[in-house]
Order: structure tokens, then C-alpha cells, then sequence
């Protein structure tokens, strides 16, 4: 924690604020260690300041290390005070976080000091994972593996998705995962081509391929998998189609280290299945990183201007979705390393039919 505070310090002096108001929970999480719902930080050039409610006081104390506490009753007058208290002159904040509403009172209560602007240096500091983080990241997916081995289990002609889901869902909680990372994709036949298709009360039928997209959270960080099964067996379309998703998902996994553009491992992909007459099948971008959010820094997408960092950790997820016939997705986590990758979700691939 404390090297990172000293990164969002170092980052706040090139920035010419004296005082840093950190308004996102997840970014607090990740520069103090606490959990609760509900804080704010101040992280100035001699000292950071934690400040919460009465609710939280107790857990503040236990987990929040090398920060001053406070506890308030309204937030933004215990900030005015501590600002004041401080001297600060420029006080920097997330404006990709903190609300228009919230903005108007601070600055109400903050008169005669300077309000600038910062948006997501914390969520730039946070895409490149420190060794702690892997560790958590690496556990999240062993954990989600267990979700396919049940979901490879279960599918078979006439289950319910929403009955694999459960029961997939069911197997993580059992094994220590403290939630969901997002609502568990199980979509069979037509409704593969939904490429945010949830579960529902559909029943599988015999040779229809199923697309599950899972994710769970352990302590804090999301993990997130796709894998696409054929019910029975496959027909040609069905294994052309998801040969193709899988060499574009190998050759956009084999371009990744560091420095390579984000958009290159896009294009990796997108290319691929362009070529293979599928170009209008594949409308969303490849990837993000993936951490305590389960979408972050950085974008893996044609648009995107990140390169990839030595200690990211990406998603590669491209697919074919055809409407009215179904949709193939194959996703990994990919860190990566100094000289390339490793993929944190591996299991095998070839198409597996059940
Ligand atoms: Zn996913
Ligand atoms: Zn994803």
C-alpha cells in the first residue's frame, strides 16, 4: 500500500496539486486495504488521511494501515476542515468518479482553495498489478475453473441454463469465492448470439453450442472466462465457426508483451476473422484488463491508445455472433510478463462436445 501511495504522490506532484482526494471506492480499497462501503482519502506530500463514518470505524482501524483516521458525520465539512487544517492550496480529485452534485457542494465548502480536475491516474497506476495482486488474480481463477468443470458436468440436451449457471455459480461460493464478478452468460443456440446473453429458463438443445462467460470475486479481484461448448455433436458450421474464434484468439494471445500496442492485439484478432469472412460478426473490442473492476485499465480495443505493461492483466476475448444461429467465444486472462505472457485461465480448448 505504501508504494503505491507513494506512486499516486509522486503522480499528484507532477500534477501540481498539494493535496489528492481519492473518491472511488475501489481506488481506496486499493491504496488503503479497506473493504467497507463507504470513504475518502486525502493523500498530501507528508501524510494521507482516511476518513469515514461511525459505521466503519472499527474495520477502518483494523485494516487501514499508515493513514490517519477520521470519522465524520458529513463527509465533505470533515474534508473542508482537513484542507483547511493542511494549508492546501490545489486540491486535485477523480473527476471520472466524484459526481457533478458532489463536485458543487465541495466546492462550496472549499472556497479560496483550487479544485483541478484528475481523471483516472489511480486506474492507470492500478492497470500494471504489483506481485500481491497476481497472487490474488491467479486464485480468483482457479477458482472460476471450477465453474467450467461443473458447467462441463451438467450440459447436456434439455438442462435449463439457468440450472448450469446455479449450480456452476454454487461450486466457486463452496470454494471460497465471495461472489460473482458479473451475472453468469449461459447462452445456448440462437441465444449465443447475444454476446451478453444471461442465463435463462431456455432448455439446451442437442447440438447447440453454449457460450458461458463466468466471473467470480476473491478478495477483491474479479477473474473471467469464456468458454463455448457443443451439446451432442457438432455440426460443420458449428466447428468451422469456432475454429476461427480460437486460432484469432491464439494469434492475439501470441502477440502480447510488453510494449506492444493494445490496439495490435485487437487487430490480431479482428484480422483473422475478417479474413475468414466473419468481419461483420465481431463488433466488440477484444479485451480490457481486469483487477478489483472487472472492466479497467487498459482498453483492449481497435480505438485504444495503451500499450501493454510489463504486470497487466488483459482479457483476450474475441467471438462470432451470428443472429438467429448462435455465437462462439473464447476468453483467457493473460498477464503479462517481462518477455511475454502466461494465461492465469487456462483449461483446454478444442472444441469439447458434451
Ligand atoms: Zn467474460
Ligand atoms: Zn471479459
Amino acid at each position: 500500500m505504501k508504494k503505491r501511495r507513494a506512486l499516486v504522490r509522486e503522480e499528484a506532484a507532477r500534477r501540481g496539486v498539494d493535496g489528492f482526494l481519492v473518491t472511488d471506492i475501489r481506488n481506496i480499497r486499493y491504496l488503503s486495504g479497506f473493504t467497507g462501503g463507504s470513504a475518502y482519502m486525502l493523500v498530501t506530500a507528508g501524510r494521507d488521511w482516511f476518513l469515514t463514518d461511525s459505521r466503519y470505524g472499527e474495520q477502518a482501524r483494523d485494516e487501514v494501515r499508515a493513514a490517519s483516521l477520521r470519522i465524520y458525520k458529513k463527509p465533505l465539512e470533515a474534508i473542508a476542515a482537513l484542507v483547511s487544517e493542511l494549508r492546501l492550496k490545489v486540491v486535485g480529485f477523480e473527476s471520472n468518479n466524484l459526481t457533478v452534485d458532489a463536485h458543487g457542494r465541495l466546492r462550496k465548502v472549499l472556497s479560496g482553495v483550487r479544485l483541478k480536475p484528475v481523471s483516472g491516474f489511480i486506474n492507470g497506476i492500478r492497470a500494471r498489478k504489483d506481485r500481491f495482486e497476481i497472487e490474488q488474480l491467479r486464485a480468483s481463477a482457479r477458482l472460476l475453473s471450477l465453474c467450467y468443470e461443473t458447467t462441463e458436468r451438467m450440459l447436456r440436451p434439455g438442462v435449463v441454463e439457468s440450472e448450469v449457471a446455479f449450480e456452476a455459480e454454487a461450486a466457486a461460493r463452496d470454494a471460497g469465492a465471495e461472489g460473482l464478478a458479473f451475472d453468469t452468460i449461459m447462452a445456448s443456440g440462437w441465444r449465443g448470439a447475444l454476446p451478453h446473453g444471461k442465463a435463462s429458463d431456455k432448455r439446451v438443445r442437442k447440438g447447440e453450442l453454449v457460450v458461458a462467460d463466468m466471473g467470480v470475486v476473491f478478495n477483491g479481484y474479479n477473474s473471467d472466462c469464456t468458454r463455448t461448448y457443443c451439446v451432442g455433436r457438432a455440426g460443420a458450421r458449428e466447428r468451422e465457426v469456432y475454429q476461427v474464434v480460437l486460432d484469432a484468439q491464439r494469434r492475439a494471445i501470441e502477440t502480447i508483451r510488453p510494449g506492444v500496442p493494445c490496439s495490435e492485439v485487437d487487430r490480431a484478432a479482428r484480422d483473422y476473422i475478417a479474413e475468414a469472412g466473419y468481419g461483420g460478426y465481431f463488433g466488440h473490442g477484444t479485451g480490457h484488463g481486469v483487477g478489483l473492476d472487472i472492466h479497467e485499465q487498459p482498453v483492449v480495443g481497435p480505438a485504444s491508445k495503451d500499450a501493454l505493461a510489463e504486470g497487466m492483466v488483459i482479457t483476450v476475448e474475441p467471438g462470432i455472433y451470428i443472429p438467429g444461429w448462435g455465437g462462439v467465444r473464447i476468453e483467457d486472462m493473460a498477464l503479462v510478463t517481462k518477455d511475454g505472457f502466461e494465461i492465469l485461465t487456462g483449461t483446454a480448448k478444442d472444441l469439447l462436445c458434451l
